[in-house]
């Protein structure tokens, strides 16, 4: 993929649109995860050491298009400006004549946030004229928001139609390491695939299936694939429309010589409550009024054996509701075999990412992929419009 790179670029001088996906967990207005914000560093350090005028643009949470102190980006603001070492400055306007004067008084290797993109509808909406009025802060685009990639949206899209467009280099590291994984990748290629629902995981399982050796299925999606294949599932997470895909999903798995597996024993529950009574229970079927909650000890001990022996993993979706201390172990467990294991890891999507840092293990995973949603419609083998953009862009 001929993305447009900024280590050839001098931007020294220029005024740089910066889109990054500083989209970060908050505590009563304080930032609680800057995995997000770090992984951006290395292009905000490449811009400065080219004297270039940063102006970092960001959505934040769901505002609805309308301004809303709770989705202020100056909450992100004040942990970002003791991330970096240059003088930083924020702006309550996202566009307009005062924040255009911001930018134009920037100094070389000096820093401008603006507020939250999506306080203007807008810019979810694409819409032209406000791409227009993003560009004029800048004399160059970069994006390095890969967990917005997913979406044509004016910072990601549009504005790319204004002014000279590259890409950052996450955005080159996340799309280089997912791309490794649909091209040539590494064999055994193990994809372990957990969360809740099966719905929003099927289209992945169907692109991965023919390049993958192993699929080892885990969380609340197993219960759909048991039921598909008559084993009780007692009261567990079931999605009734998606039955009739998972079973085939099984089926073509054995006809194209895929080891698919499932859970062969879980911790169940009597509700869905940290404070619900619960067994491990040694086989597959679960009995009327216990839902599944975690895989069990022989289910992890069947994956690990894959894990080890794995050339590249993708893990998406924890392998139960690893929120809850009692059925976490599953999670933890799967997280350290992962770490453990010499295979090229990628972990995408935000719970698989909140379990490799519950399990302390993140330094020991090749790729943790930033982009939740847009790393799944990836490996989906969607065409990612931010992508699509930057490459057209260079192309013109
Ligand atoms: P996803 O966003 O699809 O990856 O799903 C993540 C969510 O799945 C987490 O919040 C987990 O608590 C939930 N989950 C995992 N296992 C189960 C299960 N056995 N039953 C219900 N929810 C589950």
């Amino acid at each position: 993929m001929n993305l447009p790179k900024i280590e050839n670029e001098n931007f020294a001088g220029k005024r740089v649109f910066l889109r990054v996906d500083f989209n970060v967990p908050l505590e009563n207005g304080v930032v609680t995860d800057v995995t997000r914000i770090e992984k951006t560093l290395p292009t905000i350090e490449l811009l400065i050491k080219q004297g270039a005028k940063i102006v970092i643009a960001s959505h934040l949470g769901r505002p609805a298009g309308k301004p809303n102190p709770e989705f202020s980006m100056k909450q992100v603001f004040e942990k970002f400006k003791e991330l970096v070492t240059c003088p930083v400055a924020f702006s309550d306007k996202v566009v307009g004549p005062e924040v255009k004067a911001l930018t134009q008084s920037l100094k070389n290797g000096e820093i401008l946030v603006i507020e939250n993109l999506r306080f203007h509808a807008e810019e979810e909406a694409n819409d032209k004229k406000f791409s227009k009025s993003l560009s004029e802060l800048a004399d160059v685009y970069i994006n390095d928001a890969f967990g917005a990639a997913h979406r044509a949206h004016a910072s990601t899209e549009g504005i790319t139609h204004e002014i000279p467009s590259f890409a950052g280099l996450l955005m080159r590291k996340e799309i280089e390491m997912l791309s490794s994984l649909v091209t040539r990748p590494k064999k055994p290629f193990v994809a372990i695939i957990g969360g809740s629902k099966v719905s929003t995981k099927i289209k992945i399982l169907k692109n991965l299936i023919d390049k993958v050796d192993y699929i080892l299925i885990g969380g609340g999606m197993s219960y759909t694939f048991l039921k598909s294949r008559a084993i009780p599932i007692g009261t567990s997470l079931f999605e009734k429309d998606y039955e009739v895909q998972a079973y085939q999903l099984i089926d073509s798995s054995g006809v194209q010589g895929i080891n698919l597996q499932l859970p062969v024993d879980h911790v169940i529950a009597d509700s869905f409550s940290d404070k619900a009574k619960t067994k491990t229970v040694d086989k597959m079927g679960i009995l009327d009024g216990w839902m599944g909650m975690d895989i069990g000890p022989k289910t992890v001990s069947n994956y690990e054996k894959i894990i080890k022996d794995a050339a590249t993993i993708f893990w998406n979706g924890p392998m139960g509701v690893f929120e809850m201390d009692k059925f976490a172990n599953g999670t933890t467990q799967i997280a350290k075999a992962v770490a453990k294991s010499k295979a090229v890891s990628i972990v995408g999507g935000g719970d698989s990412i909140a379990a490799i840092n519950k399990a302390k293990v993140a330094d020991k995973i090749t790729h943790i992929s930033t982009g939740g949603g847009a790393s799944l419609e990836f490996l989906e083998g969607k065409t990612l419009p931010g992508v699509k953009a930057l490459i057209e862009g260079a192309k013109e």
